[in-house]
């Protein structure tokens, strides 16, 4: 392959060229969302970034198969295992059952995925769905001895491994990203590192969902169905396995020593990272704060695409400050380049039998060099965009411009050559519409004069709440579509 991408293993702590077990093909997989409640724009920072990454391996020629779970069941509040399973808490908050809780969350989650414009996963699979293959997977790790049974649960024992840390050579208490200190030692673990592999006697007794096992009726930790979930559609060897940084101890590292324990090899090459999206209090979290969602985004009038944009003009290997002023510079500069793409010369661009004369072949192929270039520099997305600012300000034909934008928009996916019409129809109001918005700006500007400013704000606020923006300009009062 002409153009191999490269990009950070964490496995490795370095920049490495992708290679997958199989030429042209890559098994991916990605830790899906815990379905208790709505996922805050962090979250959907990483699906953002992860999707790019996906975008831009068949981009390069790769034939991806991705898998995602949905953590369902297990996932408990604090990253050991301890506090109250997330679910049941989403369930007693909601006063719903429990997988009433996963349905709605679970197709929340996919709403907001679809406004992003992330692909869809070619396998969606349910922890739930697969609790058969949890138990078999825990009894094999009985049977190699890499597990023991001790207060009626199973644990995974981290000493039969030689390097648990397998991450990091660095202390534990730099891997400790995401995990509260408030953790409660569990007095049955051998090692302080072991973890659940499945659940029967604990003090959660009001779990919900329960199965029945071979160590009594139970259920599984969390760790352990990203490594069954991923092996039942992916087998045994894996290329990139992804998640958000606050994934990587104990989640991920959980994951490796099981999944290594039961097939004896190697099991994954390569772990994409993407850092958080924080606030200005520190890391963003569902708890505290304004709980930020793409709904809450929407609310204000903000386009979910302005959000992609967003994530994609920085690194997704840095953190990430969000603030409602970045966030408006976004949509300026979304609003600008969708337009300035709206204004190529439609007649060259769409008529086919032009666009094949048009286009400029050579320049089209050395724009779609430096576009690529920047994607394998480490999945370089600001850079991706320059060369996507840098091919417009071109002396080139529209045509070709066109071409190239809607090219580039396969991996960046904000509907780069749609967009602006799209936005301008729905700028359109039809006529009593209208007629309403002008007397509303006649009524506003006559309580004005009154210095009635409190009935001036309130149409003003009407009128925002229809979706009307009323701007006072030095031509007088404008209006726009929000
Ligand atoms: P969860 O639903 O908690 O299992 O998290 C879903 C995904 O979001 C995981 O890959 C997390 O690592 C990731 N994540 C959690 N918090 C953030 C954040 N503030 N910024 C970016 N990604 C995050
Ligand atoms: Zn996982």
């Amino acid at each position: 392959m002409e153009n191999r991408l490269r990009f950070y293993n964490t496995l490795n702590r370095k920049v490495e060229t992708f290679v997958p077990n199989e030429e042209g093909k890559v098994a991916m997989y990605t830790c899906g969302p815990t379905v208790y409640h709505f996922a805050h724009i962090g979250n959907l920072r990483s699906y953002i970034e992860e999707d790019v990454l996906e975008k831009a391996l068949r981009y390069v020629g790769y034939d991806v198969k991705r898998v995602m779970n949905i953590t369902d069941v297990g996932h408990l509040s604090s990253d050991a295992d301890t506090g109250e399973d997330k679910m049941l808490k989403g369930a007693k908050r909601e006063h719903k059952t429990v997988m009433e809780i996963a349905g709605f969350y679970t197709d929340a989650f996919f709403s907001d995925c679809a406004k992003l414009n992330i692909k869809t996963p070619d396998v969606v699979e349910p922890a739930t769905n697969c609790i058969q293959e949890f138990i078999h997977m825990v009894e094999a790790l009985l049977e190699k001895g890499y597990a023991y049974l001790a207060g009626g649960n199973v644990y995974f024992d981290t000493s039969k491994l030689e390097d648990y840390y397998v991450f990091s050579s660095q202390s534990e208490k730099e891997l400790l990203v995401g995990v509260r200190d408030d953790v409660e030692e569990d007095a049955n673990k051998k090692n302080r590192n072991d973890f659940v592999l499945w659940f029967t006697k604990s003090k959660f007794e009001d779990q919900a969902l329960k199965w029945e096992s071979p160590w009594g009726v139970g259920y599984p930790g969390w760790h352990i169905e990203c490594s069954c979930i991923s092996m039942k559609h992916l087998g045994e060897y894996m290329d990139i396995h992804c998640g958000g940084v606050d994934n990587i101890f104990p989640h991920h590292t959980n994951e490796i020593a099981q999944s290594e324990a039961y097939l004896g090899h190697k099991w994954c090459n390569y772990w994409f990272h993407v850092h958080h999206l924080t606030d200005k209090t520190g890391k963003m979290s569902k708890s505290k704060g304004e709980f930020l969602t793409l709904s809450l985004l929407e609310s204000k009038g903000y386009d979910p695409r302005v959000y992609r944009f967003f994530c994609l003009q920085s690194h997704y290997r840095k953190p990430l400050e969000f603030s409602y002023e970045t966030l408006d510079n976004t949509v300026a500069a979304y609003e600008k380049l969708v337009k300035r793409i709206g204004s190529l010369k439609m007649e060259e661009v769409h008529s086919e039998e032009n666009r094949g004369n048009v286009v400029d072949r050579e320049k089209f192929a050395a724009y779609k060099q430096k576009f690529q270039e920047a994607l394998c520099d480490d999945l370089n997305t600001s850079m991706a965009l320059t060369v996507l600012y840098d091919m417009l300000k071109e002396d080139m034909a529209d045509a070709t411009k066109y071409a190239l934008a809607e090219d580039f928009d396969r991996v960046l996916s904000l509907d780069l050559v749609t967009a602006h019409a799209e936005m301008e129809a729905g700028k359109k109001v039809d006529g009593d519409m209208e007629r309403y918005i002008l007397e509303k700006i006649e009524e506003r500007k006559a309580a004005k004069k009154e210095k009635d400013f409190a009935r001036a704000d309130e149409i003003r606020a009407e009128l925002l709440e229809k979706g009307i923006l009323l701007e006072d300009t030095r031509e007088g009062v404008k209006w726009k579509r929000v």
